[in-house]
């Protein structure tokens, strides 16, 4: 019967390997027997190792980085001609951080913190050191406090494809915007996506940690969110001034913007370069 209709799929174990090489798009191919299906997984691992070995090639002679690097640097010069200024603060943050966030013991994200000591952890987002620069600068600087931080943030994740434990964070923060804090926070995901040239949609959803919050939507995928203020955590930093604040994933606006299946190969790795397959001959 298998050998007449084509209802053969590769194995789990051609499958994984055609994940791993990022040629997902051959996955849900059907064969009418299995030496036609063999032939063809031998043929697409061949020109994927083929391509993976030009890519490495354009890699080491041209671009000379991954792309992830590239965008954030074209990201951070965009924002710094737009009047922010770029800040690098500590990854390594205190329990009363996040309580200031509002992420107590009860919170789910609370389950998601990797704790380095009783009291100290990795952070896993960057806007409680974002709040407490906002709250110095405002006493030296003029307004509108126009800052962005790109930086590592981890959680503890268990979900799947779109998420990694350890992944590069861009926070871009404005203290007393000239304008609407919501117009504005929409003006700045735009500053972002144009730099990144990729159609997104703008969906508004309700945040664990804000309330309300801006998501941007790549082919289906969440890369950013975002929230403006004044905002009921505000009062930790003694914060009165309207804000707009919005945080995009690099790892996950690569993967978005490349159509990959698996965030693994744009985030940091031993087994991938910029998205390519390390173990092939
Ligand atoms: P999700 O709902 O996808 O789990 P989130 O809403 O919890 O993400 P936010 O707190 O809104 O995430 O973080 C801002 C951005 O950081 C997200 O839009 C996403 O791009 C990125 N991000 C968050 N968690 C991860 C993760 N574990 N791996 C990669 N990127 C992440
Ligand atoms: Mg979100």
């Amino acid at each position: 019967m298998e050998e007449h209709s084509e209802t053969m799929e590769f194995t789990h174990t051609q499958k994984q390997r055609l994940v791993e090489l990022g040629a997902d798009d051959f996955i849900s191919m059907r064969f009418k027997s299995k030496d036609e299906r063999n032939k063809k997984f031998e043929e697409i691992v061949k020109k994927v190792v083929a391509d993976t070995k030009r890519n490495l090639e354009i890699i080491r002679r041209i671009s000379k980085r991954p792309y992830l690097k590239i965008i954030e640097d074209e990201i951070s010069k965009k924002l710094r001609k737009n009047g922010f200024i770029e800040v690098s603060t500590p990854i390594l943050i205190r329990k009363e951080a996040l309580q200031k966030m509002g992420i107590d013991d009860e919170h789910p994200l609370m389950n998601q913190i990797f704790w380095v000591d009783g009291n100290t952890c990795l952070r896993p987002m960057l806007a409680p050191n974002l709040y407490t620069l906002w709250s110095r600068l405002r006493n030296i600087w003029k307004p509108p406090i126009s800052i962005f931080e790109v930086g590592p943030c981890f959680r503890r994740e268990s979900k799947g494809t779109h998420h990694t434990q350890e992944f590069t964070m861009l926070n871009i923060a404005e203290l007393s915007p000239e304008k609407s804090a919501e117009e504005r926070l929409v003006e700045i995901a735009k500053l972002v996506m144009d730099v990144v040239g990729v159609e997104y949609e703008l969906v508004w959803e309700e945040s664990e940690v804000y309330g309300e919050s801006l998501d941007v939507v790549v082919n289906g995928i969440e890369v950013a969110s975002g929230a403006f203020g004044p905002h009921k955590l505000d009062e930790n930093w003694n914060i009165t001034e309207p804000w707009a604040g919005i945080g995009f994933g690099l790892e996950r606006l690569v993967l978005a913007c490349e159509g990959g299946a698996n965030i693994t190969r744009f985030s940091r790795s031993l087994m991938y370069l910029d998205g390519w397959r390390l173990d092939i001959k």
